[in-house]
């Protein structure tokens, strides 16, 4: 805070002098007591509120022409004077300040224990269920090619299908060939890619992350948020095994009462292809609001993996020197993802996915 402007009676010569021998010893009374180089350097020399501009735009507003160049001369003085105080307070180092005493009669810092986000503990609790399968964990980037993301999962240049997943593009990638271009990967499917190119069946993997979507934030849709993803491959893997494993899964995550239904669906990587309904956690599958009465929740989608998949990634190991692994005559194998927010919503009853994020305390609470 800058206090009051001091008046100047005239603008006489021995008026001025006056005035500024008294800022000047405004100045050095302050650079003696002074204990904060920075806070001395805003107060007088701050562009719009320090002391130095303020004076003399009150000062020089009023004066006669003939005043303005020895009130010129005066502020050059003042300020180079401010300055040279400046250099030797930086130059001088400070004094230690006395160290306080620890006052034991304060109440202690109390430590609150971190918990497991509620988003983060469901897809490990998803996670868990196909582990006790034997299924093992597999990550991949955020950031992935086109190639891994689309072209190779059967999404082929300009295929509709592309435009039910709105992508986000990391700019600047026009000039590379299109399945090179990166972008931020729309599901954790090409994982299910990177994994068959390194390894040959068998394989069973549940893959938990990221995803990220052109989505505007609503009620139900985030443009970030989480998958859990699994694929298992291996000779005379059927239909039968899809169902059974997530069925299993479905009664594992939410209790044994569940029951699951399949209903035909189309995803450009697996063929058949369903969608995964479950009966009402909330009604025992009777009918109720959450269910919009119809006694099922519609939580994950899944399929036979296409053998259009199998021969992109046969193709790429080939191209990387690797032996072919996948001839669809003797290898099957399904797929499926879910939502974890999805889930985490309907085990805990929550209904705005943004509170997941928000960090507010009051609702995190609640999972401890
Ligand atoms: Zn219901």
């Amino acid at each position: 805070m800058n206090e009051d402007i001091p008046q100047l009676p005239s603008y006489d010569e021995s008026s001025l002098d006056a005035a500024f021998a008294t800022l000047a010893e405004e100045v050095r009374g302050e650079t003696t007591s002074r204990v904060d180089v920075e806070a001395f350097r805003l107060r007088w020399l701050g562009r719009k509120q320090g002391r130095l501009k303020l004076v003399s735009d009150a000062w020089l507003k009023n004066a006669p022409a003939e005043a303005r160049k020895p009130l010129g001369m005066r502020f050059n003085q003042l300020k180079q004077q401010i300055e040279v105080a400046l250099e030797q307070a930086i130059a001088t180092p400070a004094k230690p300040t006395t160290k306080a005493g620890i006052d034991i009669t304060l109440p202690g810092s109390v430590c609150v224990p971190g918990i497991e986000h509620p988003l983060l503990k469901t897809m490990n609790e998803v996670v868990a269920v196909f582990h006790d399968l034997g299924y093992s964990t597999a990550l991949g980037p955020q950031v992935e090619s086109d190639f891994y993301n689309f072209e190779a999962l059967n999404f082929p240049p300009n295929h509709p299908a592309r435009d039910t997943q709105d992508t986000l593009v990391v700019a600047g990638q026009q000039a590379k060939p299109s399945r090179d271009r990166l972008l931020m990967r729309t599901h954790t499917s090409p994982v299910q890619i990177r994994t068959m190119i390194a390894e040959a069946p068998p394989i069973r993997i549940v893959v938990p992350g990221k995803v990220h979507r052109n989505d505007a934030a609503d009620a139900t849709h985030s443009p970030v948020f989480h998958q859990v993803e699994g694929l298992c491959v291996d000779t005379n893997i059927t239909f039968s095994d899809l169902k059974g494993t997530l069925d299993h899964a479905m009664k594992a995550l939410f209790g044994s009462d569940v029951k699951t239904r399949f209903f035909p669906s189309f995803f450009p990587f697996t063929e058949p292809s369903a969608d995964v309904q479950i009966s009402c956690i909330f009604c025992g599958g009777k009918g109720c609001r959450k269910c919009k009465h119809s006694g099922w929740i519609e939580l994950l989608g899944c399929g036979m993996v296409d053998p259009a998949v199998f021969a992109a990634v046969d193709e790429q190991r080939v191209a990387m020197g690797k032996p072919t692994a996948y001839d669809p005559a003797k290898v099957t194998g399904f797929a499926f993802g879910m939502g974890v927010e999805r889930i985490a919503m309907i085990l805990h009853g929550v209904s705005e996915i943004g509170q997941f994020y928000s960090g507010d305390m009051r609702f995190l609470e609640q999972f401890a």
